[in-house]
C-alpha cells in the first residue's frame, strides 16, 4: 500500500538540545526519514542550537554519525542524506545568557515561513528560553514552541510553567509533546471507536466489565537513575502517557476531529477521575537479577540510594465518575525491568446476560486488545465452537488486526516523534496536551503522591523480570479479575 505523503510547507525548526540524547536518537533521524519521504520541503531548514562550541560542519558531521547509528532504516541514498545535511544549520547558544541570539535572531529573519523552537532541553531551562525568544523579537505570531516532557513535577511547577510560558506565546503556539500520542495505534484508537458503528454502541459501563492499561518496560532505570529517582514511575509514566491513553480510551466522541474539540472532551474524563484510595494502589521497587547481580542491579543500587522509596512500578484501579462509565473500573499499570516490553490497552466485555449453552461450554468474554508496543495491532478474541465433533465447547480465537500485516511497510518507519514534529510544522494541535489537560492531570496525580509521602510509604520489591509486587496482583483478584500477563 502506497501512502500520500503531503509536503508541509517550508519551515525553520530551531532545536534547543540540537546536540542532546533525545536531538540525536529521535527528532534527527525522524526530520531525515521525513525528507526522505518527500515531506519536507526542500528549501526547510533546521537549525541545531547549544552551549557547545561547534562550526555548521562539525553538526553536520555530528547528525550523520546520529543517523548511521539511530536510523533503524539503512536502505537510504547517499546523496539523500548530503542533501539533508545541506539543511542544517548550527547556533553555539547560551538558554542562560545573551551569548548566540542575536546570530539567531539573523537566521530566522526570513519572512513567511512557519518558525517552529523545539525546548529538547532540561526543563529547568523552558521558561529561559520562553523568555529569551521573546526578548529577541522570535516570538512573534508564526513562531510555535514543542516544549518536551516532564511538564512541571506536580501541580505547582506545571502552573508556574504554564504562566511562564502564556507571558510569551498564546496557547495555540505552544506544543506540549507526549511522544504515546504519535503512536499509529495510539491514533488509530480513535479511528476505531468513531470510525466504527461496531464499537462504540457497547462502549460503556453497561458492556464494558474493566479496561486494563499496561506500559511495561524491560529496561531499568539505566544511566537516568538520579533523574528518575526524583521522579519515579507515578510521575515519569502514569501522569502524563498512561493518563492520555486512558482519555482517549474514555472520552466521549467529540463533535469534530480537530485539536480543541478533541482536547474538551480528554479534560472531561480527567475532571471526572475519582481520586484514588490507598489500599487500590500497588507500589513496587525492582530487585537485584540473582542470577546476575553485577550486571542488573535492584533499583536502590542503580539510583545509588539504599533508602530511597520513589517506586520503579505502580498499579491503581480508579473510575470515571461519570453516565458512561460508572461502575467499570479502569486498572493501570507501569513498572521498569517487568517480564517484556509491552505497552496495551485491553478492554474486556462483560459476559452475555445468559449462557444457551450447557455448563461445560463455559462462560466467555469478548476482549479487545489495542496493542501500542512492540508489533502494534489490534486483536478482538471472539468465542467460537471449538472445531470437531465433541459437543458443542467453546473457545476464544483471535481476531487479528496486525498493521504491519495488512499495510505493508508503510507503518514501519514512521516513529512518533517525526508524525508529531509534522503536526507542529502543520499547525495541529490534536495530539498535544493543552496547558488545562495537564494542570488537571497533576491535580488528580499529586495528592497521590502526597500520600504516599505522608505515610513515609515504602514500595515492595519486585522480581527482575516478572510482572511487578503481588499486591499489584492481589488488586485485581480482590474484585474477581486478573491482569493480562505481559508478554512480549
Ligand atoms: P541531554 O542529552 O542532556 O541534552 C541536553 C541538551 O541541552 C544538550 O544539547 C546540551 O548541549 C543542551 N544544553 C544544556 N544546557 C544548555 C544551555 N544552558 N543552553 C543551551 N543548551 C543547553 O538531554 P536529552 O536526553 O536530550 O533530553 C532533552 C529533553 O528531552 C529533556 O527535557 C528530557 O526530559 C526530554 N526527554 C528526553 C528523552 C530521551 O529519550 N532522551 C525522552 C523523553 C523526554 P550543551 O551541553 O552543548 O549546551
Amino acid at each position: 500500500m502506497v501512502s500520500r505523503v503531503i509536503p508541509v510547507a517550508p519551515f525553520d525548526l530551531v532545536i534547543f538540545g540540537g546536540t542532546g540524547d533525545l536531538a540525536r536518537r529521535k527528532i534527527l533521524p525522524g526530520l531525515f526519514r521525513r525528507f526522505c519521504a518527500g515531506q519536507m520541503p526542500p528549501d526547510a531548514r533546521v537549525v541545531g542550537a547549544a552551549r557547545s562550541d561547534m562550526s555548521a560542519e562539525d553538526y553536520r558531521r555530528m547528525v550523520r554519525d546520529a543517523i548511521g547509528e539511530f536510523n533503524s532504516d539503512t536502505s537510504y541514498k547517499a546523496a539523500d542524506l548530503d542533501a539533508f545535511l545541506a539543511r542544517l544549520e548550527y547556533v553555539t547558544i547560551d538558554a542562560k545568557g545573551e551569548a548566540g541570539w542575536s546570530e539567531l535572531q539573523k537566521l530566522m529573519a526570513g519572512e513567511g515561513r512557519v518558525e517552529a523552537y523545539y525546548f529538547s532541553v532540561s526543563p529547568s531551562l523552558f521558561g529561559d528560553l520562553a523568555e529569551r525568544l521573546h526578548k529577541w523579537g522570535m516570538a512573534d505570531a508564526q513562531a510555535r514552541i514543542v516544549v518536551e516532557k516532564p511538564f512541571g513535577r506536580d501541580l505547582a511547577t506545571a502552573c508556574a510553567l504554564n504562566a511562564t510560558l502564556a507571558e510569551h506565546f498564546d496557547e495555540h503556539q505552544i506544543y506540549r509533546i507526549d511522544h504515546y500520542l504519535g503512536k499509529e495505534t495510539v491514533q488509530n484508537l480513535m479511528a476505531v471507536r468513531f470510525g466504527n458503528m461496531l464499537f462504540e454502541p457497547l462502549w460503556n459501563a453497561q458492556y464494558v466489565d474493566h479496561i486494563q492499561i499496561t506500559v511495561a518496560e524491560t529496561v531499568g532505570v539505566g544511566g537516568r537513575g538520579e533523574y528518575y529517582d526524583k521522579s519515579g514511575a507515578m510521575r515519569d509514566m502514569v501522569q502524563n502517557h498512561l493518563m492520555q491513553l486512558l482519555c482517549l480510551i474514555a472520552m466521549e466522541p467529540p463533535a469534530r476531529f480537530d485539536p480543541d474539540a478533541v482536547r474538551d472532551e480528554k479534560l472531561k474524563v480527567i475532571r471526572a477521575l475519582d481520586p484514588v484510595l490507598p489500599h487500590h494502589i500497588s507500589r513496587g521497587q525492582y530487585q537485584a537479577e540473582a542470577c546476575n547481580e553485577a550486571e542488573m542491579p535492584g533499583y536502590r543500587t542503580a539510583v545509588g540510594d539504599a533508602k530511597t522509596r520513589t517506586e520503579s512500578f505502580v498499579a491503581l484501579k480508579t473510575h470515571i465518575s461519570n453516565w458512561r462509565w460508572a461502575g467499570t473500573p479502569f486498572y493501570l499499570r507501569t513498572g521498569k525491568r517487568m517480564a517484556a516490553r509491552s505497552s496495551e490497552i485491553t478492554v474486556v466485555f462483560k459476559e452475555t446476560p445468559h449462557s444457551i449453552f450447557s455448563e461445560e461450554a463455559g462462560r466467555h468474554r469478548n476482549v479487545l486488545s489495542i496493542r501500542l508496543q512492540p508489533n502494534e495491532g489490534i486483536t478482538l478474541g471472539v468465542t467460537i465452537k471449538e472445531p470437531g465433533p465433541g459437543g458443542m465447547r467453546l473457545i476464544d480465537v483471535p481476531l487479528d488486526m496486525s498493521f504491519a500485516e495488512a499495510l505493508g511497510d508503510d507503518t514501519d518507519h514512521v516513529d512518533a516523534y517525526e508524525r508529531l514534529i509534522m503536526d507542529v510544522i502543520r499547525g495541529n494541535q490534536t495530539l498535544f496536551m493543552r496547558g488545562d489537560e495537564v494542570e488537571a492531570a497533576w491535580a488528580w496525580t499529586d495528592p497521590i503522591i502526597q500520600g504516599w509521602e505522608a505515610r513515609n510509604d515504602v514500595p515492595k520489591p519486585y522480581d527482575s523480570g516478572s510482572d511487578g509486587p503481588t499486591d499489584s496482583a492481589e488488586l485485581m483478584r480482590r474484585d474477581g479479575r486478573e491482569w493480562r500477563k505481559v508478554s512480549p
